[in-house]
């Protein structure tokens, strides 16, 4: 049975919440924003805004040549269009991020009095940022909790059949109503991880898989 945790734990064999997020720790590797150094709300932002549809490797590369040039965002809203398009351009869709990084540190200079905020609402009204990078800056950024749900979480989460989602918008609002909000901070982290490591999109390693036993594999055809 599980234990209390004030709510109900969804998943196929109603594991505790707090025996699979134990669990799932010890699988964690790294990812670009867990290991960011010198983390800040606004190096999140930035560097969540790189990640859009690139590696972790090419994002944590591509940040740090970013901040050794630029390391305010000040110095990134005064900065040439064209330099910022020579240092973003291995991380793909290089000029899109460069006006959108640009535009965004400006409104932070000239509206916000230099700090980002920390709400949904606000955040999202910032260019190039959605419901995904708002949540990973007021998670990696704040330590606050929201669920920042990418194609690993959205994946998993259905392949645990913690949630029945198409969309990881509609993800999110069905784990926020399930998850404990003490997980949330961490949930990303660690589905982020696993989802590159074991279970990968085509055929996940759920021989090795340390919560196989409280998992449906909703939708996995194939596996290792
Ligand atoms: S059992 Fe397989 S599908 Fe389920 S979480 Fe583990 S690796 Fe993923």
């Amino acid at each position: 049975m599980p234990k209390k945790t004030g709510m109900k734990n969804t998943t196929a064999s109603r594991i505790p919440w707090s025996d699979f997020f134990r669990r799932m720790r010890k699988t964690r590797s790294n990812t670009a924003l867990g290991t960011m150094k010198k983390r800040s709300p606004f190096r999140v932002l930035v560097s969540t805004v790189i990640s859009q549809r690139t590696r972790d490797e090419t994002t944590s590369k591509v940040s740090a040549a970013l901040f050794g040039k630029y390391d305010t965002p000040a110095k990134i809203a005064d900065a040439p269009l064209n330099e910022l398009h020579r240092i973003l351009k291995s991380s793909g869709f290089y000029r899109q991020k460069a006006k959108h990084i640009r535009a965004l540190s400006r409104i932070v200079v000239s509206e916000l009095g230099g700090v980002v905020p920390d709400t949904m609402e606000e955040l999202t009204k910032l260019p190039g940022v959605g419901r995904k990078t708002a949540a990973c800056v007021i998670n990696y950024g704040f330590g606050k909790p929201a669920i920042a749900v990418d194609t690993h979480v959205h994946r998993i989460s259905n392949r645990l059949d913690w949630v029945r989602t198409k969309h990881p918008d509609k993800t999110e609002q069905a784990l926020m109503k399930i998850v404990p909000k003490r997980y949330w901070v961490e949930l990303n982290d660690l589905f982020v991880s696993y989802g590159k490591v074991t279970c990968q999109p085509r055929t996940p390693k759920c021989s090795e898989c340390v919560v196989v036993k409280h998992c449906r594999k909703v939708g996995v055809t194939q596996s290792k």
